[in-house]
């Protein structure tokens, strides 16, 4: 296996982070290609616990290269946080453990302004953005009114750049939102501040990773939120404003050419979700609090509770397809030890008739979940290293989803430290 994906299959937070780490130990080089830093990876190893928003999961691995691909959304403020948080618990990050990619474009301050302006206006209709600026990064890049990281080693150039960007962006703060406008000098000070801790890690990661691979290396790409986030593929609107999905992964990593030879989903054993939009196997009340509870489904960026509910086929099916993925990991099984029966949603229900398809995103308020119930197992399992030590309910639960998925469960995950998990 050279070229491996991990990515989510459902609305994010599916324990790709603790995949990641864990199948670090087999990749040379762990690529991030999309996103910045409005979701977060829970990493739990010997350093300690770790949430990471933007450095790649292979951080941790002494010897792996991490890359932050020209996909990102580099906001340089939080980057170097998070840079210095890790290295405070022992895990120092170098020029030699991380390279920028000179064509990632630049998450600035502005951009979490006007994510904050955005969702005051919409008020009661807000799509729960985290505020990190996401959305109005990356329509500034399609509209090519960006700054790369790259023109950081450019400072005549870069002032230019600046100066006519602002111009442009007061505009839409003053005129369009009533806000102050950003000062020039602020702009640049912020720039030299954290672009200069910066610039020693940017370089051309396309010519990096090429090279790379042709000296027979190992590369992960990892992605950030699920299939159903997805910009294309999601459930517009309430999506992510960039592709997680697979097939992205050698675009935003700067080699567009690289082949993968394996995608491996992560799904978790129950459905959970941050934010806005239709969420079909939603619970609420104490059924929902009992099943957060045993999660600990908390936001690892912003603390909010998440929502909670059964697994979905129809959604997960949906998401391996989108994905393609060759292998999938379930995590989280040891969370639903406590139920004494498992809803499974099979199909949805919508306006009287029943589909086991995915729909398209405007029909998805009107579905309900039909359940099939399977016998729970009742005992704790987070000590289970084995696939024939689990017990029988639950391997039939794990076999179940397996053939509606129609893609091995390769990976069982019971715990969320390093080793908690059943390899098959
Ligand atoms: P990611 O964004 O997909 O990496 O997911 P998050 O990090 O937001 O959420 C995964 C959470 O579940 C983290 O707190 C992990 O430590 C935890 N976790 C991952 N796998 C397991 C597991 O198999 N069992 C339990 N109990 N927790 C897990």
């Amino acid at each position: 296996m050279s070229n491996c994906a991990i990515v989510g299959i459902n609305w994010g937070d599916e324990g790709k982070g603790r995949m990641v780490d864990l199948l670090t130990e087999r990749f040379d080089v762990v690529v991030r290609y999309q996103g910045g830093g409005n979701a977060g990876h829970t990493v739990i190893n010997e350093k300690g616990k770790f949430a990471l928003h933007l450095l790649p999961s292979g951080i941790f691995r002494p010897g792996v290269v991490n890359v932050l691909g020209n996909g990102v959304a580099l906001d340089l403020e939080n980057l170097w946080k998070e840079m210095e948080e890790v290295a405070e618990k022992g895990v120092p990050v170098t020029p030699e453990n991380l390279r920028v990619s000179d064509r990632a474009s630049l998450l600035l301050p502005w951009h979490r302004e006007l994510d904050g302006l955005e969702e005051a206006r919409l008020a009661g209709n807000k799509f729960g953005s985290t505020l990190q600026g996401i959305a109005p990064f990356y329509s500034d890049k399609f509209q090519k009114k960006t700054i790369l990281a790259g023109e950081l080693l450019y400072p005549k150039h870069l002032e230019e750049h600046v100066r006519n960007l602002l111009e442009w962006k007061n505009l839409t703060l003053t005129g369009v939102y009533g806000a102050p406008a950003v000062d020039f000098t602020d702009l640049m000070d912020w720039l030299e501040e954290f672009g200069g801790h910066l610039k020693p890690y940017i370089c051309d990661t396309g010519a990096f990773l090429r090279s790379a691979a042709g000296e027979g290396k190992h590369i992960l790409f990892e992605a950030q939120l699920g299939a159903l986030r997805d910009l294309d593929y999601g459930i517009h609107p309430y999506t992510t404003s960039s592709n997680p999905i697979a097939a992205y992964a050698p675009v935003g990593s700067g080699f567009p050419g690289a082949a993968l030879d394996e995608v491996v989903g992560v799904v978790k054993a129950y459905s959970s979700c941050v934010g806005e939009g239709p969420f079909t196997c939603e619970w609420f009340g104490e059924e929902a609090d009992m099943l957060r509870e045993a999660g600990n489904e908390y936001g690892a960026k912003t603390g909010r509770p998440r929502r909670v509910g059964p697994i979905d086929i129809v959604a997960t099916r949906y998401g391996v397809r989108c994905q393609n993925a060759t292998a999938l990991a379930l995590t989280k099984l040891d969370v639903l030890s406590y139920m004494e029966q498992i809803p499974v949603c099979v199909r949805y229900s919508i306006n009287g008739a029943e589909t086991d398809e995915f729909p398209f995103p405007a029909l998805l308020p009107e579905a309900k979940p039909v359940y099939e119930y399977l016998p729970g197992w009742s005992c704790d399992i987070s000590g289970v290293r084995r696939w024939e030590d689990l017990p029988e309910a639950a391997r039939n639960y794990v076999a179940y989803l397996e053939k509606a998925l129609g893609v091995p469960f390769r990976y069982v995950s019971v715990g969320p430290e390093r080793d908690e998990i059943i390899l098959r």
